[in-house]
């Protein structure tokens, strides 16, 4: 199966898919089976770049809502981000796929800076790049993150991993009214206010016309078929007439 529509794409997903039935923390259970789904993807020949939130250990908005100062507890959030870069890491390296971690505050003794140049290097040899630690400025998310790096690695589309397959009309979970969109654009999610990414992330990609696949990753295989263009989501890009 490789009839894939992308060469590269940066897949983004959120501490919680690496929380497992958990309320906190790392499942290792879990970031092994997320490790399969990302193994399976780049077994179709693809070239990935990952981007793995920090919500599952810690997020700086919360820090800032219990009396925080808003950017020490963002910091404290890129860190967690680090966290989850180097579980995933050891996830996939048992899998047997070569990884990288570039993380934008630099830690010399656990992972590589940020280095564009060197990340390419490490695509074309097939190796999977992990970036951590956001863009590495507090204010920011990691969808942010993952939006930057998806413009600046030319990556053919973003794919953000979540626990619903799609974007909804309204919440599928307590409305069962709710209709899944097929495809939306850029600007309708911005002004509608579509719980997709973080705004910022949005129009990043819009202006760099990144198209983002909102999907669910906790079905097993469903990343696979999402790019093989059978499973089910939500694509959010520039409308073409
Ligand atoms: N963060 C930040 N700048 C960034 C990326 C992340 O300050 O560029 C902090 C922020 O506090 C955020 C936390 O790291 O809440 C964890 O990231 P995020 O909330 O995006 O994780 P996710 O919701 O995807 O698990």
């Amino acid at each position: 199966m490789t009839a894939n529509k992308f060469n590269r794409i940066l897949l983004k997903l959120s501490g919680e898919a690496l929380m497992g039935t958990g309320q906190f923390g790392i499942d290792p259970d879990t970031v092994s089976r997320m490790a399969e789904e990302v193994k399976a993807a780049k077994d179709t020949g693809l070239e990935i770049c990952l981007v793995i939130g920090g919500g599952n250990i810690f997020r700086g908005m919360a820090g800032a809502a219990k009396g925080m100062d808003r950017a020490q507890a963002d910091y404290m959030g890129m860190l967690a981000t680090v966290m989850n870069a180097l579980a995933m890491q050891n996830a996939l390296e048992q899998l047997g796929v070569t990884t990288r971690v570039q993380s934008a505050i630099q830690m010399d003794a656990v992972c590589e800076p940020v280095i564009r140049r060197r990340a390419e290097r490490h695509l074309e040899k097939g190796r999977v790049v992990i970036f951590a630690a956001g863009v590495g400025s507090p204010y920011f998310t990691t969808d942010s993150g993952a939006a930057l790096r998806a413009a600046e690695m030319k990556c053919d589309a973003l794919f953000k991993g979540t626990s619903v397959d799609g974007v909804y009309n309204a919440d599928p979970k307590t409305d069962s009214s709710a209709t899944r969109y097929e495809t939306l654009s850029f600007d309708r999610v911005l002004a509608d206010n579509l719980r997709v990414m973080d705004a910022s992330a949005v129009a990043l990609c819009r202006d760099n016309d990144i198209p983002i696949v909102v999907f669910s990753i906790r079905e097993q295989g469903n990343l696979a078929s999402v790019l093989a263009g059978s499973g089910t989501s939500t694509i959010v890009q520039t409308e073409r007439n």
